[in-house]
């Protein structure tokens, strides 16, 4: 079954119409971990990560929101499906 991951994060260079992300793949984090770590670390790389606690929906992020427009887009290998 196909699965979506549905997004309101509208400035986010995988965001779509619909409120549709359409990343490969994503990894969500939280936010002590993700101001920590380097646009390069990435989904790409969830095998071989910690995982940590969050405590509360507060404490998460989504670490693969990139801006529209930036010159990172690419920096995590991820790509945005059509
Ligand atoms: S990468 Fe994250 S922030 Fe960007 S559209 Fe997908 S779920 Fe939303």
């Amino acid at each position: 079954m196909e699965q979506h991951i549905h997004c309101l994060v509208n400035d986010c260079h995988y965001w779509s119409p619909g409120n549709v992300c359409k990343a490969s793949e994503i990894i969500v984090a939280t936010d002590k971990f993700a101001e920590a770590k380097p646009d390069e670390v990435d989904a790409k790389m969830a095998k071989q990560l910690e995982p940590t606690p969050a405590g509360s929906p507060m404490s998460t992020c989504c670490k693969t929101y990139v801006a529209k427009g930036s010159a990172k887009t690419t920096a995590d290998a991820v790509t945005r499906t059509i």
